[in-house]
């Protein structure tokens, strides 16, 4: 049997929905806190809003206070040291990563800042900044990568906190890389407090520093994706603040964020599958609308296969996360399940993208469509809070028990 050119091999959908996603496997209150999510978002975060705030690099303020408004950046979270549960900030994370993706990334560092004031704050620092921080009163700023690295960035810490004869610490020293520090109310910033010894992991401490403490200087960086949200520079020039503002123990701090790691990997999950979908979504509606050679472009078998690639790596990190994030939340050991979620998904993202902008072409590059911001904003996960490579050491030394190999 032979086609003529003019023919479709497979017919063409008629104004078939273009979103087609695989029932997600959910208690009754995680759909309904997918469900309360989707329509905030819905409401405050359209494409041509998301659009606007991109290409400004504006922070949108009003959808902050409304995520707030609605419960979602406390969750479950309590004034007694209880942070939220993993399942629900991934679910709002994913569901902000498919929409409003930079807003996303500050809600990955507010639910941090939740979750180590939580753990580790005094009953003093936990009525002082986490009760604002859950109400969204206040925002945080996570300061630990320094100009020298983030990933040995224990090692190469320059950052120094000395304490003074009246008990007050003195900071100095420069961070780099700091999501929102430019609109946080006030810093957790790692400091070296004792010289490295057996280990460059101890002897540095963690400091809650306002924002507008004499000495803190911010500068916004120029970057080409997560426009939405500031990425900043840090200056600490002879910052003074009292022994109250050591956030757990002296000497512990590297030690207390290293235990949050695991769900920063999580929720670093659930933004990039979070973008991989809204990508996937992007592409599928303009497979289905665009023509070539008097067909869809969505009949090519070639673009077909990419997007059954996508959706097969899309739903595969899914289930990882899923698995990962109940694991964590039955405090079971959740390590390995989560770094092979974060790489899952932001090998999804970053395929899913990458595809995406292929299958469009030209409009691709066209910032009236939001696969660009998708493609660009993939690439925060691939290294960040860890580089996929550093993902890859830490599955081979734990899962396979293989030599560490750096
Ligand atoms: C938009 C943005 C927002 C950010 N937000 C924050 C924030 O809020 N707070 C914060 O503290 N930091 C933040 N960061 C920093 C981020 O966490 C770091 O970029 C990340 O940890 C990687 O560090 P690096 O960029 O210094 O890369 P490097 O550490 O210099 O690594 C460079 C390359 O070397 C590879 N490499 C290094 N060691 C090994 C090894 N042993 N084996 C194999 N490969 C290796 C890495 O995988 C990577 O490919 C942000 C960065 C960006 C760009």
């Amino acid at each position: 049997m032979t086609h003529s050119p003019d023919e479709p091999l497979l017919p063409r959908p008629q104004g078939a929905a273009p979103f087609v996603h695989l029932k997600i496997d959910e208690t009754q209150d995680e759909a309904d806190l997918r469900a309360l999510i989707r329509d905030v978002l819905r409401d405050k975060a359209t494409p041509d809003r998301i659009r606007e705030f991109d290409e400004n690099e504006k922070f949108d303020e009003d959808l902050y206070r409304t995520l707030a408004d609605a419960g979602l950046i406390q969750l479950e979270a309590d004034t007694e040291g209880n942070p939220p549960s993993h399942m629900s900030q991934t679910i709002v994370l994913e569901e902000l990563g498919a929409t409003a993706t930079s807003m996303a990334v500050s809600l990955v560092v507010q639910y941090m800042g939740v979750t180590l004031l939580a753990q580790h704050g005094t009953a003093e620092q936990r009525k002082q900044y986490l009760v604002p921080l859950l109400s969204g009163r206040s925002r945080v700023a996570f300061a630990l990568t320094e100009p020298g690295g983030g990933t040995d960035v224990a090692r190469v810490m320059r950052t120094r906190a000395t304490q003074e004869s009246d008990g007050t610490w003195k900071l100095s020293g420069s961070k780099m890389w700091i999501s929102g520090a430019s609109d946080a109310t006030f810093l957790l910033v790692l400091a070296r407090t004792a010289p490295i010894e057996r280990s460059a992991i101890s002897g540095i401490t963690m400091f809650i520093v306002p924002r507008s403490a004499s000495g803190v200087t911010v500068n916004e960086m120029d970057t080409m994706a997560i426009h939405s949200l500031s990425t900043c520079e840090v200056g600490l020039s002879d910052v003074r603040v009292p022994h109250d503002a050591v956030l757990g123990e002296v000497n512990w701090g590297f030690r207390q964020v290293l235990a949050t790691l695991n769900g920063e990997r999580l929720n670093a999950a659930a933004v990039a599958l979070g973008i991989a979908r809204g990508a996937q979504d992007a592409a599928l509606e303009y497979v289905r609308s665009r023509e070539a050679f008097g067909r869809t472009i969505g009949s090519f078998q070639i673009l077909q296969h990419r997007l059954v690639d996508g959706v097969v790596r899309l739903e595969g990190a899914r289930s990882l996360l899923q698995r990962a994030a109940r694991a964590a939340d039955h405090g079971g050991a959740a390590e390995t399940l989560s770094a092979m979620a974060k790489l899952a998904a932001s090998e999804a993202a970053t395929m899913i993208t990458d595809h995406g902008m292929r299958a469009m072409g030209g409009s691709g590059l066209s910032r009236e469509y939001s696969m660009q911001r998708f493609f660009r904003d993939a690439r925060l996960y691939t290294f960040a809070p860890l580089t996929d490579e550093m993902i890859h050491n830490f599955i081979a030394e734990h899962h396979f028990k293989l030599p560490r190999s750096y």
